[in-house]
């Protein structure tokens, strides 16, 4: 059983029958309780177990009303109204493991299997680069064939493969967990974030849901990230994917592994990521979650999240369909997806077969211009800013809530910046009157000052055709 290695330190520190007592005892939470709370997070705490519970107890839609505003809130105070933009790229679907919710999984006849080559790798990567996407997130399944040294060519290649004023700028990895020695390697190459999800943090569903192959260790994988934190990679992202068990008990289990995080290591997760199952081809499970969560619930996920650890990313992908995300990036989501396909070797193929290899179907499927076009007329800020990781500046959302003045000072010029590449490289006519409209009511509200005209004497280069300007 090569997977049961590294096995220093496995209590396992998800407390079932303290979250079950928490969720029991905080039912039915009066107004002003819930308040307290909300004012907590807005004074920029992370919460604790009975405070996240209590929120989670909150059912009258009055109270729940005020979860939502305290999220946006919090959103708009400490993170403003930036968006930064990635894309998925599927690696490979071959795998070991047998996961009952994923297309992937290994006893799943009806799916194409295959990898990509590195031309193939590099195909991708042009038209990814080509669309204007400056940061990624590199997505394996679990196979012999995706070693870390194979990881780590990966990253090497996508890195290195550069399209006319395209690049990619960051890395992350969505991958099975790996060893301290093999993460690394993985290390070595440069990576941003590297994200384990849970799947779920119930012990007795996470078995029965995952039956076969390294998956199957409830606690390899709940140590994945420990492992990478000590092999030096301190950009981690947690997730739990929800359908699978009870959706409060699965917010608890992210709180407990943040909490984990901070008491072991003192910084908590990158990101977190709270993806819904969604239906795969010939996989049962997916069409019916045990644990169905509505459009409702997930908008109350997605706030409490948001409260209770004010400091991380929230990730939201485009798995969800376009209206729910309009509605839930609004309560704290900072990084997202668009004109994503993940079908393998899709973007370069337009593949009519592509979903034979997805690993589900996406609900959001409109071109990343379009989301951008969207987002600029409401009033957020796009941005492909990967400043923080390439000036070592590792733990960006961290900075962004820890730092005083950080997001004026670095986040909102570098969106600036990378949102004036975008329009001068890849927008279409529509797209870049949106941008540059939106970029006139950022420069209007910004300070006078030397930082002002750093800004605009970098945009004027900008224009004329430099790149990778930031601060
Ligand atoms: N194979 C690695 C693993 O399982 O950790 C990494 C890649 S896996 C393809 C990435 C994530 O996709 C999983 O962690 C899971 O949360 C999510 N996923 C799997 N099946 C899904 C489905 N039907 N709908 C939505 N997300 C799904
Ligand atoms: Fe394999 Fe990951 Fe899918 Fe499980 S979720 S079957 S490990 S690709």
């Amino acid at each position: 059983m090569f997977w049961i290695r590294d096995k220093e330190n496995q209590k396992p520190f998800i407390k079932e029958d303290e979250i079950f007592n928490l969720l029991e005892e905080t039912k039915s939470p009066s107004k002003l309780k819930v308040r307290d709370i909300i004012q907590k997070s807005l004074s920029k705490e992370r919460l604790n177990p009975d405070e996240v519970a209590t929120l989670l107890n909150v059912e009258d839609d009055d109270t729940l009303e005020e979860i939502f505003e305290g999220a946006r809130t919090l959103k708009r105070n400490v993170y403003g109204n930036r968006i930064v933009f990635f894309a998925p790229l599927y690696i490979g679907n071959k795998c070991i493991n047998n996961c009952e919710y994923c297309g992937f999984r290994s006893s799943n006849t009806e799916i194409y299997r295959n990898s990509l080559s590195f031309e193939q790798l590099e195909k991708e990567v042009k038209v990814l680069e080509d669309k204007g996407h400056k940061r990624l997130i590199l997505v394996y399944g679990e196979h012999p064939d995706y070693d870390a040294d194979f990881i780590a060519k990966t990253v090497e290649t996508v890195y290195k493969t550069k399209n006319r004023n395209g690049e990619i700028r960051r890395v992350n990895i969505n991958a099975a967990p790996q060893t301290i020695n093999d993460y690394k390697k993985i290390k070595e190459v440069g990576i941003g974030t590297f994200q384990i999800f849970q799947e779920t943090y119930h012990f007795d569903t996470y078995k029965k849901v995952h039956p076969k192959g390294p998956k199957s260790s409830y606690i390899w994988r709940l140590y994945g990230l420990d492992r990478a934190v000590v092999a030096g990679i301190d950009d981690v992202g947690i997730g739990a994917l929800f359908g699978l068990y009870d959706y409060k008990f699965e917010v608890m289990g992210l709180l407990y592994h943040t909490i984990h995080l901070e008491e072991r290591f003192g910084f908590g997760p990158h990101t977190i990521s709270f993806p819904r199952i969604e239906p795969a081809l010939n996989t049962p499970l997916s069409e019916q979650p045990p644990y169905l969560v509505n459009d409702n619930e997930f908008k109350k996920i997605v706030a409490i999240l948001r409260l209770a650890v004010p400091y991380t990313g929230l990730i939201l992908t485009a798995r969800e369909p376009s209206h729910i995300r309009n509605e839930v990036l609004k309560l704290g989501v900072s990084q997202i997806d668009a004109g994503s396909n993940i079908g393998i070797g899709a973007y370069s193929t337009e593949d009519q077969q592509a979903y034979k290899k997805s690993q589900f179907t996406l609900g959001d499927q409109r071109s990343l211009d379009a989301v951008i076009n969207e987002l600029a007329i409401e009033g957020y800020l796009p941005s492909f800013c990967t400043a923080c990781y390439r000036m070592g500046r590792t733990g960006e959302h961290f900075m962004e809530f820890a730092i005083p003045g950080f997001v004026k000072r670095f986040c909102t010029p570098n969106a600036i910046l990378t949102l004036l590449e975008y329009a001068q490289d890849y927008a279409p006519e529509n797209t870049r009157i949106s941008i540059e409209k939106r970029i006139e009511e950022e420069l209007k509200v910004m300070k006078e000052g030397p930082l002002k005209e750093k800004l605009l004497e970098r945009m004027d280069l900008v224009k004329a055709g430099r790149r990778d300007l930031y601060f």
